[in-house]
């Protein structure tokens, strides 16, 4: 009995300190040294990336700073979800769980934004970019933008079965209109999701990977990795940003962004403020502390809470020259040319998604204007007209979560565009 109640307390033990251990790991920089190694011209294109990303933060950084730039743009989102059980089919609202905080964090609207100390609270910043979930598919079909399939491969994402059908696995939809995500197991919670950096993936493969335990906010998501921050961090990448300790802790290496500061390694768990000396201390005296709690650290998702504008122009930077088809792409548009014979609009819906509150403009402010919202089904959910001066805007809060169409028809033009409530 005793040898039981011993070998009881030493299989609590370590789940404990397993537990105790977990912090947050990312595999995107092993990812990107595996490609270097299976292909040394990506070292080139990266090159010549960088060339082109320093030249466009160079022209646009100072519109930036001083919010003259206003360019929002929006990346179509579809996400593959690959289980072998049902608790890893994650729910359409745990993905869009994931999309709102996508959104709120990339706007700066995260409520958590206060745990930022004061000395850095000048640097947090609106990146302009946020995400909708795709509404067309690749054949130009309707979808919410989620796909499913159950595989019979353990810890698929461990593996280059994820993005290929044949093996099981879900192909990516067109890198040039779509942000890829896949969700599944990667190693049974170790690694939480990685991404491959602009120029490091072929197309087959390019896009986010996200263990189903740390992807949105309910369901399975986990503590200390349930608040959406991991795909957060992992679309970081996939727009450009290096980690903020530049995967080296001698100093000598920086991440690109000249305002976030110098940093020796990288930080686990919550630290306090100021790191200086410390491992994931700064390496500058000048700088008040490392910025552990920027999105690029490995800080608990309850710990850290801002992009700084540097980052936000290096992503955008990113789009531009390292995936610009998703400026133009179409995902999260609605056969637009066919229902707008009279040519497109300008329909812009923002946020979205959101709780409910939609507002929207076109480029016929000075016409009355007609809106239409329909559900995925079809069903008219509400129908408005407004005079030229009044606010744009209609409320769906009284509604079911889920995707909506939204028919704006003004000067004899129209467009119709998906609009996502959670
Ligand atoms: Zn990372």
């Amino acid at each position: 009995m005793k040898k039981i109640l011993l070998s009881f307390a030493v299989a609590l033990l370590c789940s404990a300190g397993t537990q105790a251990q977990r912090h947050r790991t990312c595999s995107t920089h092993e990812k990107y040294l595996q490609a270097v190694s299976m292909d040394p011209s990506i070292l080139e294109q990266r090159s010549v990336l960088e060339q082109q990303t320093q030249e466009w933060v160079a022209n646009n950084a100072s519109q930036r700073s001083n919010g003259t730039n206003t360019v929002l743009v929006t990346i179509p989102v579809v996400v593959h979800v690959l289980y072998q059980n049902a608790t890893q089919n994650i729910s359409d609202a745990q993905i869009l769980s994931q999309i709102e905080v996508l959104n709120a964090d990339y706007a700066h609207r995260n409520a958590d934004s206060t745990i930022t100390p004061a000395a850095f609270q000048p640097l947090m910043a609106n990146t302009q970019i946020q995400f909708c979930m795709a509404s067309t598919d690749p054949s130009g079909n309707l979808t919410n933008g989620i796909e499913r399939r159950q595989v019979s491969v353990s810890q698929i994402g461990n593996t280059s079965k994820y993005y290929q059908y044949s093996q099981g696995g879900l192909a990516a939809w067109n890198r040039n209109s779509y942000l890829n995500f896949w969700i599944c197991d990667i190693d049974g919670g170790w690694t939480l999701g990685f991404a491959y950096l602009p120029g490091t993936a072929g197309a087959a493969y390019d896009g986010v990977v996200i263990d189903y335990n740390f992807f949105g906010t309910i369901g399975t998501a986990q503590a200390l990795f349930n608040l959406g921050r991991t795909a957060t961090h992992e679309v970081g990448h996939y727009l450009n940003l290096e980690h903020i300790w530049a995967d080296e802790s001698a100093c000598n290496a920086d991440d690109g962004v000249t305002d976030t500061p110098q940093q020796k390694g990288e930080n686990y768990g919550c630290p306090s403020y100021p790191q200086t000396s410390q491992s994931g201390g700064r390496c500058n005296a000048s700088d008040p502390s490392s910025m552990f709690m920027n999105y690029m650290d490995y800080t608990d998702d309850a710990c850290m809470a801002m992009f700084t504008p540097g980052q936000g122009t290096r992503m955008q930077a990113g789009v531009t020259s390292g995936r610009p088809g998703l400026l133009t792409s179409i995902g999260c548009s609605v056969l637009t040319s066919i229902l707008s014979p009279g040519g497109k609009i300008g329909l812009t819906i923002y946020p979205n998604p959101s709780a409910g509150e939609f507002e929207f403009t076109t480029g016929f402010i000075n016409s009355q204007t007609e809106i239409q919202v329909t559900d995925i089904a079809g069903r008219v959910v509400l129908e408005k007209t407004f005079m030229p001066g009044d606010r744009l805007s209609f409320d769906l809060t009284q509604s079911p979560a889920g995707s909506y169409f939204v028919d704006v028809k003004a000067d004899g033009h129209r467009e119709v565009k998906q609009v996502t409530k959670f």
